[in-house]
């Protein structure tokens, strides 16, 4: 954007490819070029930091083999064979087919895989105001194993965001005494805000538990390490409960003022006991017994304080125990000694841990989307905030010290307020929408920001039987990616130095991204390549103005008066504090108001309270002689997902795919350090390097995602992964992935081959 030789240096944001960290970036531009990205300041100098990955980004900007104009396949489809199109010609070729196919099928049958944006709001935003206008399918895309937690948290909160009631003190830097990480690695994940804070709080005298299937680096942190197997950490929950009540440790105050463990339950049906029960006019109200009166009593505020939380209780000759009372009969199924046979970890360290737990002064859980990848992940999550929940050890009101802001998502959410918006299908419904037609046809597909094939399950019938099905796929992508190779129309984007975007993130900022050269080659921005569409389709008019107009637009909302696009592109915006000792109450949005230890709603299916279920398919608890092993995908600090995986000095560091296998089950399969091997199932096998190492449990090989399938010696990680829906997942929220849910064999590569 100079046309001089002086360096000139560029406020910009990494859009936080890992997550929601956001650091900032200051870009030295020479010319038209940037020549070097360094870590750019924030109010609070802590603040300043980057990533290998952040420091990389210039080799995605410059990489040679980046897209560099609009194309159309010309080969089968998944053969990479391509012509070159003006991009008039490609919005012309997408307008009409989009026409034709929703004549036939309706505009819902075109679907938008809006896959991982990062905090980029107005590239996702416009995508998003172009699916409304035209009522097409949003397919969103927490399913693609993010969707557990939501799931699980909906049903205990009543939000899909555990994090402010699980560690809402924390970011306070109210430093706890104790912090349980509970299957997360923020060190490789997210290791500059979070992994940060924990070792500020552990510098502090915070005692760090790391609960995960692998020894991670951020288990070597650890001042205790639990090593358990995969998908079964609601047992652990249990088990360490089991232990709280025996000892007596459950914070009684806290389950009767802000759960629903006073409530009874009927014991014949599961479902609460209700006004009409008892003759009362409040039909629907929820009873609890009166510890005074020894009568059932209607929920009040009144009653509340002298209501009984233990007990059984026989009520106008219906049977009823209270929901905590329920639970407590649950954990007595898992006295530390069963719990240990089934999740691999000591009956000691869980004693030792329920102790601890129910004993602390002020204990932090800590935990993110990857625990949740098993088929009932969302019950783990229940199950870590039932431990949680019954210790007091949750927030009720919530204060980081700072007014937050909101943005302005309405015109992008539904861009004609009196009109209907979009449909909107999880990621995993659609597999079924495409191949099966169910719940509705899916003929078209927009994927942008998602290398689809290369990181949802179960590849090869993504191959065999849903691309085929498909009448059209566009994709917007930066390189030639497993996915774009299946592409009729691939349209280049810009990298995020060469457009501006607004980031609400990292928490408490608020951040430009700002473009810091013009896009390359052909290259447009989503903003831009959304407007070009539009226009085609008669919806020009809502672009207008480009990406400056779109963040303009995000950003009109009175919580953020003061902050301008002008302002943000010279510095990060600390938001305003909170007048001090500000507070949010929080509430919780369940059928009871109150967090839900007992959840009614799950009764038929069998898991109102937080049950250990086994996984599905990995050979936790049932012997599985054909695939005897489980197998987890951990996250690289080397790349986002499949992001990075081809950034020359990044491969160079790490530079291939591999398995880590524990030592015990390699010599049993005669497998030695750096021999090539193949892990198969039913559904598909990959070959690749073996690394032997102790920080996998026998029974569990993992390889770590996002590597593309190109890279692989054959077949990839999601060769081996399936596409089981969880239909509590599908009623609640959306069904997850559960990549960490499989089941394989390993053996060495040249066994195969003869
Ligand atoms: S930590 Fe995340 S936001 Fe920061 S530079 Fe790395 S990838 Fe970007």
């Amino acid at each position: 954007m100079t046309n001089s030789n002086e360096v000139q240096l560029i406020r910009t944001a990494c859009p936080a490819h890992c997550g929601i960290d956001c650091c900032g970036i200051l870009a030295h531009v020479k010319g038209d070029k940037v020549v070097k990205l360094e870590p750019a300041e924030f109010p609070i100098p802590n603040d300043k930091r980057i990533c290998l990955r952040g420091l990389s980004s210039l080799d995605i900007t410059y990489h040679p083999d980046r897209l560099k104009y609009p194309m159309k396949r010309v080969g089968k489809r998944g053969e990479g064979k391509f012509e070159r199109i003006s991009w008039d010609k490609a919005f012309e070729i997408i307008s009409e087919k989009f026409k034709s196919i929703s004549k036939e099928y309706g505009w819902k049958s075109i679907g938008w895989v809006l896959g991982g944006p990062g905090a980029g709001t107005t590239k996702f935003g416009a995508y998003l105001r172009l699916v409304s206008l035209t009522q097409s399918t949003r397919v969103s895309a927490w399913g693609y194993g993010d969707a557990g937690i939501p799931c699980g948290s909906r049903i205990v909160f009543g939000s899909q965001f555990p994090y402010i009631y699980l560690f809402g003190t924390f970011w306070q830097r109210n430093w706890p005494d104790l912090l349980i990480v509970w299957g997360s690695n923020p060190a490789e994940t997210a290791p500059l805000q979070t992994m940060r804070k924990i070792l500020d709080a552990k510098e502090k005298g915070t005692q760090l538990v790391v609960i995960d299937p692998r020894f991670t680096v951020t288990a070597s942190k650890a001042d205790v390490f639990v090593g358990l197997k995969p998908g079964t950490d609601s047992a652990l929950a249990l088990g360490l409960m089991n232990v709280i009540f025996n000892r007596g440790l459950q914070n009684e105050r806290f389950i009767r003022n802000e759960t629903n463990g006073a409530f009874l339950v009927r014991t014949d049906n599961g479902k609460f006991l209700r006004g009409k029960d008892i003759g009362e006019k409040k039909v629907n109200a929820f009873i609890i017994w009166d510890e005074n009166s020894d009568t059932p009593k209607v929920l009040r505020r009144s009653t509340l304080k002298t209501a009984s939380i233990k007990g059984e209780y026989e009520v106008n000759g219906i049977k009823c125990k209270t929901a905590l009372q329920l639970l407590i009969d649950l954990t007595k199924e898992y006295p530390p000694n069963k719990t240990a046979e089934i999740t691999g970890v000591s009956a000691d360290l869980i004693t030792k841990l329920g102790e601890k737990i129910g004993t602390s002064e002020n204990a932090i859980f800590f935990t993110w989307m990857g625990f949740t990848r098993t088929y009932y992940g969302d019950i783990s999550l229940r199950g870590l905030a039932s431990v949680a929940s019954i210790t007091g050890h949750l927030s009720t009101s919530f204060s980081s010290g700072y007014i937050p802001a909101v943005l302005n998502w309405d015109p992008f959410l539904k861009a004609i307020p009196d009109k209907p918006s979009f449909h909107r299908l999880g990621i995993l419904n659609l597999y079924n929408a495409v191949i099966l037609e169910k719940p509705y046809p899916i003929k078209a597909l927009w994927f942008a920001f998602i290398n689809f094939l290369n990181q949802c399950v179960d590849c090869n019938k993504i191959i065999n039987e849903f691309f085929p099905k498909l009448d059209f796929i566009v994709q917007t992508e930066l390189f030639m990616t497993p996915t774009a190779k299946y592409a009729d129309i691939l349209l280049p984007v810009s990298t995020f130095l060469e457009f501006s975007d607004f980031l609400p993130h990292p928490y408490p900022y608020l951040q430009l991204q700002q473009k810091v050269i013009n896009p390359l080659y052909e290259s447009k921005s989503d903003v831009d390549i959304v407007a070009g569409l539009a226009e085609k389709l008669g919806f020009g008019e809502y672009f207008k103005g480009g990406e400056d107009a779109m963040i303009d637009l995000i950003m009109d909302n009175p919580s953020l008066g003061d902050y301008t696009r002008d302002k943000l592109s010279k510095e990060a915006m600390l938001l305003r504090a909170l007048p001090e000792g500000g507070k949010f109450p929080l509430t919780f949005s369940t059928p009871s108001g109150k967090i839900e230890l007992y959840a009614e709603q799950l009764v038929e299916d069998g898991q109102a309270l937080p049950v250990y279920l086994p996984p599905i398919e990995a050979p936790i608890s049932k012997k599985n002689q054909k695939f005897p092993i489980a197998f987890i995908q951990g996250h690289s600090r080397f790349r986002t997902h499949s992001m990075f995986a081809n950034v020359k000095t990044l491969l160079d560091i790490n530079p291939e795919p591999i398995v880590d296998i524990n030592p015990v089950n390699a010599q049993e399969r005669n497998i030695k350090m750096a021999d090539m091997v193949t892990i198969f199932n039913d559904r598909g096998k990959t070959t690749l390097k073996a690394r032997l190492s102790e920080a996998v449990n026998q029974g569990v090989i993992d390889i770590t995602e996002g590597w593309w399938l190109n890279q692989f010696r054959e077949g990839s990680v999601n060769h081996l992964t399936h596409d089981i829906i969880n239909p509590v997942q599908n009623k609640i929220y959306e069904p997850n992935m559960h990549m960490n849910d499989v089941a394989v064999e390993i053996i060495k590569y040249k066994e195969v081959e003869e």
